[in-house]
């Protein structure tokens, strides 16, 4: 369904990827983890168009999207949730919402279709939709950047640090929905430093270190790998152990 090949893009004279290569299958749930700085958000704004590339191609369902501005990555299927939300805080939750589906050539029947199907998914949206999304909690607002994308009606969704900065009980949350509407049909992107409830729900991963890709494989075996499980899931795979 996606198929990056070779992608690299710069921040003036700093190259932040370099030669990244990355595959995503219909249906399936992907994660990219690493350290800050890895290049992990430089890669998902690179293909949803809104960072420029130097080389390298993004292919969506056949169809090139690296030449294609940001609105057209987003009409053709791809919606991306923000590192850090992004959400318009005086504007209410259905108005935040509503502007999710700017980019869809549709009526605004259907566009209500799609709003009654996300306040399905988050409940808690419908009952505040008359409130500023500023006196949203943070796992709302957060809850609020995934309703926002979807409303764009994606086939593939970049979800950028969705757990950054909640709490354990609220990653739950926010993760076994994922779960659920990828259970709908919808294939997932997903960058995270939470490596280790990121893990435990993908299909496959991909490692990034600097730049680079430097691994690759199953969800499991790279939980499992002990490079992986020195660097990034220290605390965690120690708690589990014990
Ligand atoms: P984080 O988890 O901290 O968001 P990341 O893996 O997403 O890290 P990026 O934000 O993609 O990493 O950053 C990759 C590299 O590009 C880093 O070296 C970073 O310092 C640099 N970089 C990112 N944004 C900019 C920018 N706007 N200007 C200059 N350099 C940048």
């Amino acid at each position: 369904m996606l198929a990056v090949r070779d992608l690299r893009s710069r921040y003036g004279r700093i190259e932040a990827l370099h030669g990244v290569s990355l595959d995503v299958a219909r249906g399936e749930m992907v994660v990219v983890i690493g350290a800050n700085g890895a290049g992990k958000t430089t890669l998902l704004r690179a293909i949803s168009g809104v960072q420029p590339i130097t080389a390298g191609t993004v292919v969506f369902e056949g169809r090139r999207m690296d030449t294609c501005a940001p609105h057209r990555v987003v009409a053709h299927g791809v919606a991306q949730v923000p590192e850090g939300r992004q959400i318009f805080g005086p504007l209410s939750v259905a108005d935040n919402l509503r502007l999710g589906a700017w980019s869809r050539r549709s009526d605004s029947r259907s566009n209500d279709k799609v709003l009654r199907w996300v306040y399905d998914a988050f409940p808690v949206l419908h009952d505040m939709r008359q409130r500023p999304a500023g006196s949203l909690s943070g796992g709302q607002q957060q809850m609020l950047a995934i309703g926002r994308a979807l409303m764009s009606s994606p086939t593939l969704l970049l979800l950028d640090e969705p757990s950054m900065g909640l709490a354990p009980l609220i990653v739950r949350q926010i993760f076994d929905t994922l779960v659920q509407l990828r259970r709908d049909g919808l294939t997932i992107l997903l960058v995270e430093q939470n490596a280790n409830a990121a893990l435990a729900l993908a299909d496959r991963a991909y490692v990034m270190e600097t730049g680079h890709v430097t691994l690759e494989g199953t969800a499991s075996a790279i939980a499992a790998d002990p490079r992986v499980r020195d660097a990034y899931l220290g605390q965690g795979a120690a708690a589990q152990e014990h």
